[in-house]
């Protein structure tokens, strides 16, 4: 278990099925940790349970709506279960984006964005302090995966971007309050990632795509294993005196 590994740990990592979330199981994953995720649908997390079996990673699957608040706790439990009652990584990814003018936004709209983004967060995070604590060492980790809207104005992005900003603050507030606790939070804030999000905004928005290409100062989008490998590292006994801190991944743009 040296300072560069993973080895001996469990992590959970919401939506996992796809992109960013799917980067990151493998990373902890082949860093030695036992990892469980959850998606919406059945078929594509038994596809991926197969092709990480194949590569010999140790990765157990279980269907969950994070937004809903009975789905969490079913989820928390199945994780107790299948990670023997103890955590000590917890990664928020799960997250839908949703591209409308501030003015198109419905109650419902606003609603689901919110329960999906963030109260699902903070819920989970509670879930999960118990089984934290019980990972003992003083060692374990939150990461909350947010977004450079949580700090930039984009158009037509405005409920999204409400929840990434309120994820960055979670990550402060707990991170302040769970310190006693041994435990640390973060939050990686990636840019435009070439995952399928990205591409329904980049479809929907073409003022997103032109400040991605010309205000990007890296000038391309980043790779799903871009952000991964800095929730692998925020999660490592190297990242031991990191608490609170929201890093960007972003190629530049947020310093552009
Ligand atoms: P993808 O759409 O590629 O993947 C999202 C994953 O989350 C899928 O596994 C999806 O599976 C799952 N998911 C979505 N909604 C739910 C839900 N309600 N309950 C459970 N699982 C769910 O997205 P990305 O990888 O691009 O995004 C991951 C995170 O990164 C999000 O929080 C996003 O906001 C953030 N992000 C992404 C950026 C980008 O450019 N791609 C930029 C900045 C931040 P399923 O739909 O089957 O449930």
């Amino acid at each position: 278990e040296g300072r560069w590994s993973l080895a001996g740990s469990t992590a959970l990592v919401t939506g996992g099925s796809k992109g960013i979330g799917h980067a990151i199981v493998e990373e902890l994953a082949g860093l030695g940790a036992r990892v469980h995720t959850c998606s919406r649908n059945a078929a594509e997390l038994e596809e991926c349970r197969r092709r990480w079996e194949d590569k010999n990673l140790r990765v157990t699957v279980s269907v969950c709506d994070v937004s809903v608040r009975a789905e969490r706790e079913k989820l928390m439990d199945t994780v107790k279960q299948a990670l023997g009652g103890k955590l000590d990584i917890l990664v928020n990814n799960a997250g839908q984006s949703m591209v409308k003018a501030a003015m198109e936004c419905t109650g419902e709209d606003y609603a689901l964005v919110m329960a999906t983004n963030i109260e699902s967060c903070f819920h989970l995070a509670q879930l999960a302090h118990p089984l934290l604590l019980s990972a003992g060492g003083g060692a374990s980790s939150v990461v909350h995966i947010s977004s450079i809207a949580g700090f930039v104005g984009f158009p037509g992005l405005a409920v999204y971007s409400m929840t990434k900003g309120a994820m960055n603050q979670l990550t402060r507030s707990l991170a302040a309050e769970w310190a006693g606790d041994g435990i640390r939070v973060n939050c990686v804030a990636p840019g435009g990632i070439n995952t399928d999000i990205a591409k329904d905004m980049i479809m929907r928005n073409p003022e997103i795509v032109k400040s991605q290409t010309t205000q990007v100062p890296m000038q391309r989008l980043g790779e799903t294993e871009e952000v991964a490998s800095v929730v692998a590292f925020l999660c490592m006994p190297a990242a031991s005196y990191i608490t609170g801190q929201v890093i960007c991944v972003d190629g530049g743009r947020t310093i552009a």
